[in-house]
């Protein structure tokens, strides 16, 4: 169980004078629901998204990000209690062990790497970071971990074969890994060979988006305009992977997007609307309709009526 929770958080670029973004934004996104977040462009959505997982562009100046969790999962000794992170505090990757998902960042310059090895590194990475926090740190063997880290990324030429660091998911076990939610997500098994600067369509860096997020295993993702530009199909395709993060894996989703359509796929139990950096209005699904029907103006009335 997982409890993501902004609470009043302001931001601002972060440069001499930057300006202001996030002006109070209040959102709370637990496990096993799945959140929208709409709003007319420059609301502030993608800045939100790339706060929570660190961006350094942007520096908080009031309120807090934290990420609870439930404690069984790492430590028995505080296990009926939900732990809590101060993620203002951590570093992007140290989020992302706890479980922050945020979309794909396509390493586009790394040549010759494939899609599996790509996902692998992601992977091992990640739960090397978590056993770091959860464990505490032994200098000595993280300094070797990352001498190893830096063969594994990839650039060697024999990419399937290679040596292994000591508790790392191997090369064989994760195939098998990949071919579970390569089938859980109906995607071809070609895709994995892929190399990442191959020129993959629009279409299928959203769908090796989601097959990341697969494999993460994330508490809570965070998909930015996962569903911009894809046609019908791939829309569905996409969808289909959302819906399993929250299925298969119990993950919260924070769906950030333009379009009420995506929502006809992956159904929110939450919406809600940001408007000039904050969170304006939130609502059930009903809202999702009632903004493709009646655009954002409306809303932006109600708030300023009230204030
Ligand atoms: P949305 O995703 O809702 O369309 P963004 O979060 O991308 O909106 O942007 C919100 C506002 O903040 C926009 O006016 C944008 O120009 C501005 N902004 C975002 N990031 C930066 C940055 N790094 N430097 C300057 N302005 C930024
Ligand atoms: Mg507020
Ligand atoms: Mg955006």
């Amino acid at each position: 169980m997982a409890v993501l929770k902004i609470d009043n958080l302001h931001a601002e670029v972060a440069e001499e004078g930057g300006e202001q973004i996030l002006h109070g934004v209040d959102l709370e996104v637990a496990s096993n629901e799945i959140h929208a977040l709409m709003g007319p462009n420059g609301s502030g959505k993608s800045t939100l998204a790339k706060i929570i997982a660190g961006h350094p562009a942007y520096e908080v100046t009031d309120g807090s990000i934290t990420l609870e969790l439930d404690g069984d999962e790492f430590d028995e000794e505080i296990t009926d209690d939900l732990k809590e992170w101060d993620l203002l505090d951590l570093e992007p990757n140290e989020r992302a062990a706890l479980g922050i998902f945020l979309g794909f960042q396509y390493p586009a310059e790394i040549e010759g790497v494939t899609m599996v090895n790509f996902l692998r590194t992601a992977l091992n990475a990640k739960l090397e970071e978590r056993e770091e926090l959860f464990e505490g740190e032994d200098e000595e063997a993280e300094d070797e971990e990352e001498a190893t880290n830096e063969d594994a990324a990839g650039y060697d030429s024999s990419p399937m074969e290679g040596p292994e660091d000591e508790g790392e998911v191997g090369v064989a076990e994760f195939q098998e890994i990949l071919q579970e939610k390569m089938e859980q997500l109906d995607m071809d098994e070609k895709f994995a060979n892929r190399y990442l600067n191959a020129g993959f369509s629009g279409g299928e860096k959203k769908q090796n988006e989601v097959l990341q997020a697969a494999i993460l295993e994330p508490e809570i993702a965070v998909l930015d305009e996962i569903d911009s530009g894809l046609d019908i199909d791939r829309l569905k395709d996409v969808s289909k992977g959302i819906n399993a993060l929250r299925d298969e894996q119990n993950a919260g989703i924070l769906q950030i997007t333009h379009y009420q359509r995506v929502l006809d796929y992956v159904e929110p139990d939450h919406v809600h609307v940001m408007l000039d950096g904050e969170v304006a209005k939130s609502g059930g699904p009903e809202l999702a309709a009632e903004l493709e029907d009646k655009g954002y103006d409306w809303v932006r009335e109600e708030v300023y009526e009230a204030a």
